[in-house]
């Protein structure tokens, strides 16, 4: 029995872990085995390159940032991700590929081909069995941030960094459109429950 792979895309601040824990929750009640984690990270070396990525004092260039990147996804995949797809859970994860796209890619401007040859290499045939991409405005996503403590790398970006990646993710879920589906995350938590509710539903209703 092959679980299935959910991930959860969107700038900072976008509401992506709040809906995580609450699908992780919901998927719980169904009777499911439910893994949550998260990118960069997941793993012991994966938390440590996270922690790398994140810390502003971490002067790189954006290659390098993008190799790291995936260095921390093949331990994650290998260690966490594919036992836990193989028995039978559902995973969902806080950022994949996608976020690589959007912010390596969209963000910084690492060119696009390298990043899939990498995700090639690096995923092989593994690929979500949908992403949910929360959207929100730069505006709404900071003002949903400004209680939260120092800035990591990519938080103290500039807005226009943010405006790239958000416009990277759309660009990806118009190019991939069966995989995912756009959340407007500007409505109230209880109204996106409600639509993740559906979507979940739809999801164990479809065949493996
Ligand atoms: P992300 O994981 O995408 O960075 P979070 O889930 O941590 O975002 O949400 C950031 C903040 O915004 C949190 O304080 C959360 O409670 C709040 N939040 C999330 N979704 C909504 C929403 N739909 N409406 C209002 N506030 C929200």
């Amino acid at each position: 029995m092959t679980g299935r792979f959910i991930t959860f895309e969107g700038i900072d601040g976008a509401g992506k872990s709040t809906h995580l824990e609450w699908a992780e929750a919901w998927l719980g009640q169904q009777g499911l085995g439910v893994v949550i984690t998260r990118e960069p990270g997941g793993t012991p070396v994966g938390e440590a390159i996270r922690a790398l990525l994140l810390n502003p004092g971490s002067e790189m260039l954006a290659e390098t940032e993008a190799l790291l990147v995936f260095a921390a996804r093949y331990e994650h995949i290998q260690t966490v991700i594919r036992p836990a797809l193989d028995a039978g859970h559902w995973v969902l994860c806080d950022r994949f590929t996608d976020a690589t796209l959007a912010y390596q890619g969209g963000g910084r401007g690492v060119d696009r081909d390298r990043l899939l040859a990498l995700g090639q290499w690096v995923q092989g045939s593994l690929q979500p069995d949908r992403t949910f991409l929360f959207d929100a405005s730069i505006g709404v996503a900071q003002a949903r941030m400004a209680g939260r403590d120092i800035a990591d790398r990519f938080e103290s970006e500039a807005a226009q960094f943010h405006q790239r990646v958000r416009q990277a993710y759309l660009d990806l879920a118009t190019e991939h459109s069966r995989r995912f589906r756009i959340i407007d995350s500007t409505r109230s938590i209880d109204m996106i429950r409600e639509t993740l509710a559906q979507q979940l539903t739809e999801l164990l209703e479809e065949p493996c």
